[in-house]
């Protein structure tokens, strides 16, 4: 049974956010797809004229409005969803505040047509600038259809703040896809100018979180499903997907769509390292938390919550999102034409047979002068068993090419891998690792060396002293500008002690905003790591290859560099087929 429409008592509306319920005509379709969502509604039509400027009209076959409720639904703080103050503690509907349709009446017409599924015939009321007419008998199907025309008529500098029509348009498709994602069972239309630009089945949750991401993500995404204190349901964009620009996220909390700077940066945290700084992951995401911890009261237009204990959530999205990041394949496939859905999926296993083995290749080619990786090559070490990550394929080396890349095959696949991006990263996760379990790994110098220092260097070394040592350098005054090394990184080992020491100084010293908000150890890791790795153009012999390989399917994240920049490059032999033309 529908609760009839009320003023709320002055206590509970004073303790409503105020603010502008209406700042541009996305937030008219958004006050009213969510009358309809309260409504019960199955089917949705959303219509706009002028960028909604002219007209926005919401359909619906919701329960309707009672013919004796209609005129006090448009007196403030008018609502049949919210009874006293206790009641903001618990509200489910997305209304609750009574605010929507005076606003909206405020400053355009607005008529209503509006049948319950008992009364034999419509109702209908118009109202402009805030004055209502009569209330009059209309013939009308079950539901309620709510017409705006004229948005802002009498309030011209509103008018003036708002973007161009194409801007205002695309805002409102936003919010319809928004208001979508929250509710994947109700059909939803949009029309522009009587064309169809949007429509939305009754569909799955993850069906209509991928149809809001978008086709071009199709084969580029992973579930995420998590429950716990916070319960997390949705999909991801896979690193390789990851985008320029934030507006391909999207947040519900407890069904509501959000903005949440603090859910943003979960994100950016879980994917740190996998993508490149300045590029943002896709996702389409649901939070649900207890009820009693999330305050929905703090926004005039309910476009933020707040979380009674924001840490806790933020961890929970950083570890359940990487949780999954870490069980997927995340390797990167070059874009050929026309590639088979699927194919880049992360549960989509491609020709290349899954497994932990790098293939052993004909040893001690080019022996004379390759660059050596930190530890000796032994057979032993050419035939892994031990945990990889998922999906990192079995590759056989074929060779080097460029002196950059190393060419491997897997299964029918061609794969490239970038041996400097392939290996900082093994380098950065043995430093970080050695750090976390405490035992950092210094290799002390048989001779030590002197790194002559500028005043500046001077100075950075005295304040970044303690990260330095908590990564295995070691060092003491020599002179007036100078130190004096006696043990570097043990993954540095063989390495020009007093040139890695200059370089990493130099990468700190030079650190502008880029990983500026890193934590001063991992900027060094990522340094060290960065001086210590084989270049492009050090010749690499192939064992030291197949060495490399194997040490990368053991990182934890062997997909990317920290740099975000993929480690391999798979190129499907479905691809090599179209390049001969033995396959159209
Ligand atoms: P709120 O949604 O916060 O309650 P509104 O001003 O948006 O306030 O709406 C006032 C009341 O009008 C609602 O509480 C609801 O009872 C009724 N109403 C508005 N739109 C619809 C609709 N599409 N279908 C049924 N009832 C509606
Ligand atoms: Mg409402």
């Amino acid at each position: 049974m529908r609760p009839r429409i009320e003023i709320l008592p002055p206590a509970a509306a004073e303790r409503i956010a105020a603010g502008e319920v209406i700042e541009r005509p996305a937030s008219v379709v958004k006050e009213l797809i969510e009358n309809s969502l309260d409504a019960g509604a199955r089917r949705i039509t959303v219509e706009i004229e002028g960028a909604g400027s002219r007209l926005i009209r919401v359909s619906d076959d919701g329960c309707g409005v009672p013919r004796d409720e209609l005129a006090v639904a448009f007196a403030r703080f008018a609502t049949s969803k919210l009874r006293s103050a206790d009641d903001l503690r618990r509200v489910r509907t997305y209304g609750f505040r009574g605010e929507a349709l005076p606003s909206i009446a405020a400053i355009a017409r607005v008529t209503i047509v509006t049948r319950p599924a008992a009364a034999d015939t419509a109702a209908t009321l118009t109202v402009a600038g805030g004055v209502g007419q009569a209330v009059v008998t209309a013939a009308a199907p079950e539901g309620t259809t709510v017409t705006v025309e004229d948005l802002f008529y009498n309030t011209p500098a509103r008018q003036r703040f708002l973007k161009s029509p194409a801007r205002e348009a695309a805002v409102i498709m936003e919010t319809v896809q928004a208001l979508g994602l929250a509710a994947p069972v109700v059909a939803i239309r949009l029309l522009e100018a009587g064309r169809e630009v949007l429509w939305m089945p009754p569909e799955p949750f993850e069906e209509r979180a991928r149809r809001v991401l978008g086709p071009s993500f199709t084969d580029r995404t992973l579930r995420i499903e998590a429950s716990g204190p916070t319960a997390l349901t949705g999909v991801l964009g896979t690193p390789q997907a990851a985008q320029a620009r934030r507006n391909h996220q999207w947040w519900l909390v407890n069904g509501r769509p959000v903005r949440s700077p603090m859910l943003a940066r979960a994100l950016d945290q879980a994917y740190h390292t996998l993508i490149p700084d300045g590029r943002v992951p896709a996702a389409a995401l649901h939070v649900r938390v207890p009820q009693e911890s999330l305050d929905v009261n703090i926004h005039p237009r309910k476009a933020e919550v707040r979380f009674a204990d924001e840490r806790a959530v933020f961890n929970d999205v950083v570890r359940e999102t990487r949780r999954v990041l870490h069980g997927a394949a995340l390797l990167h496939t070059v874009a050929g034409p026309a590639r088979q859905a699927g194919a880049d999926s992360a549960h989509g296993a491609g020709a290349a047979p899954f497994g932990t083995r790098i293939e052993e290749t004909p040893r001690g080619y080019g022996a004379a002068g390759p660059a050596r990786l930190d530890r000796g090559v032994t057979a032993a070490h050419l035939w892994t068993t031990g945990p990889a990550a998922p999906g990192w394929p079995v590759i056989r080396v074929l060779g080097q090419l460029a002196l950059t890349y190393i060419v491997g095959e897997s299964g029918e696949e061609l794969v490239l891998i970038d041996q400097h991006a392939a290996h900082e990263r093994v380098l950065y996760e043995r430093l970080l690792t050695r750090r976390r379990s405490g035992g950092v790994q210094a290799q002390g110098l048989v001779t030590p060396t002197v790194a002559e220092l500028s005043p500046a260097e001077e100075r950075l070394v005295s304040e970044v002293r303690p990260a330095l040592a908590s990564l295995g350098f070691e060092f003491e005054a020599f002179g007036r500008a100078a130190v004096r090394l006696t043990a570097i990184p043990a993954i540095a080992a063989g390495r020009d002690a007093a040139a890695l020491f200059r370089a990493c100084l130099a990468d700190l010293a030079g650190d502008r905003s880029d990983h500026a908000g890193r934590e001063l150890e991992e900027r060094l890791a990522i340094a060290t790591a960065c001086h210590t790795a084989v270049r492009a153009g050090d010749r690499l012999d192939h064992a030291t290859m197949a060495a490399l390989l194997e040490d990368l399917a053991q990182a934890e994240d062997p997909y990317s560099c920290f740099h975000g920049r993929p480690t391999l490059v798979r190129i499907p032999r479905g691809d090599l087929e179209r390049w001969f033309y033995r396959r159209t």
